[in-house]
């Protein structure tokens, strides 16, 4: 027997998730944090998880690393969610809205995640380009979806890969003059200045994702939704119930509540995103794009495939993003230590040269 032909076309079609992979010393293209915890805190945080049960299912609620976050955002646990990353609970938004020929638009460029989930889900796909500055078209937008009755609309601000905030008043504008759910994706917030979790009070269609990744828990996989209660109700009953597991729910919220390093490295990479900035834009045929995030997008004068393979040579891996169109020519690295940082630039001047 066959199984190919009673295989979903969307499946069939798709090729699996993969993440860059290269045998490189420093990593720059997956956007993580690239300091570790103290060896104390990690003492501290490892004899916490000895008290784990690991014979008892987790606590589906992860009430008391929901408790966690609740205090340091002011949020109410009723309007919070967690996921297994915030892809998970991308899944589980686009399952909640769902229905035959459901529409959702996504900027391009964007978050793959948002277009390759939707796939899955069974959505249509409807692409906005971003303006030249790579800020939401919402005249666009708003046209687009009152016309085609879309359900979900998702921004990621700041933008991956662009690394900038779309501005305020733009997604007030869709929150206001569309009848859609609007998704504002916060993965990056801890290295912006834009916080959508105040509005939450006044848009009933908001919808604000965050998630531990970008801050030093990317191996932990939680991601958090907040939306008004009757919302994060229904998306609950979309969402499989031991998702959060129980090793990640007590070191989540050990960390949250023993913060004190995370904000420091935070900080760390807030300046080493300046000092990148900074030397990137001195090198001669490099273009830097603005960032609110931990990724910077640069964009080179000629023989980007060549420059990309360069640089992997001198062991640094970063996001090629080197496809006709768009992002014609572009990469975007992660800030990293400031070894890193001065091994990429070092890579790049040189690279840029020859
Ligand atoms: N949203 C955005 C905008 C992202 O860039 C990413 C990760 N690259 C995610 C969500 C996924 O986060 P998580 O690790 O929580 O699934």
């Amino acid at each position: 027997m066959s199984f190919h032909n009673i295989i979903r076309t969307e499946i069939l079609e798709m090729a699996a998730y993969q993440a860059e992979s290269a045998d490189v010393a420093v990593k720059l293209d997956a956007n993580e944090n690239p300091y570790s915890f103290s060896d104390g805190l990690m003492k501290e945080l490892l004899s916490e998880l000895a008290e784990v049960r690991l014979n008892r299912y987790p606590d589906p609620e992860a009430k008391e690393l929901k408790d966690a976050i609740a205090r340091q955002t002011g949020v109410s646990q009723p309007q919070i969610l967690l996921g297994n990353g915030s892809d998970e609970i991308l899944q589980a938004l686009m399952l909640t809205f769902w229905s035959v020929k459901a529409k959702m638009i996504i900027p391009v460029p964007t978050f793959g995640m948002y277009g390759i989930i939707g796939k899955l889900v069974g959505y249509d796909i409807l692409e906005v380009s971003l303006d030249d500055n790579f800020d939401l078209c919402t005249e666009e937008m708003i046209s687009l979806a009152e016309r085609e009755g879309v359900k979900l609309i998702f921004l990621a601000s700041p933008n991956n890969p662009t690394g900038n905030c779309f501005s305020e008043g733009r997604i007030i504008d869709l929150l206001e003059n569309t009848g859609s759910v609007i998704v504002v994706d916060e993965a990056y917030a801890a290295f912006s200045d834009q916080n959508f979790l105040p509005k939450l009070k006044k848009y009933k269609n908001l919808v604000v994702l965050r998630t531990l990744s970008k801050i030093g828990l990317a191996g932990l996989r939680v991601g958090m939704m907040f939306a008004a209660p009757d919302l994060v109700y229904e998306v609950n009953k979309a969402r499989l119930p031991y998702k959060v597991n129980s090793l990640s729910q007590k070191a989540a919220r050990f960390i949250l509540e023993h913060d004190g390093e995370m904000k420091v490295q935070i900080e760390k990479i807030k300046s080493g995103r300046r000092w990148l900035m900074e030397k990137m834009s001195e090198i001669r045929g490099v273009h830097v794009y603005p960032s609110d995030a931990n990724i910077i997008l640069f964009r080179v004068s000629s023989a980007g495939e060549r420059l990309f393979r360069s640089i992997v040579e001198d062991g640094i891996l970063i996001r090629n993003l080197c496809r006709p169109g768009r992002l014609y020519n572009c990469f975007r690295v992660s800030v990293g230590t400031e070894e890193e940082n001065r091994m990429f630039i070092d890579s790049l001047r040189f690279r840029m040269q020859v």
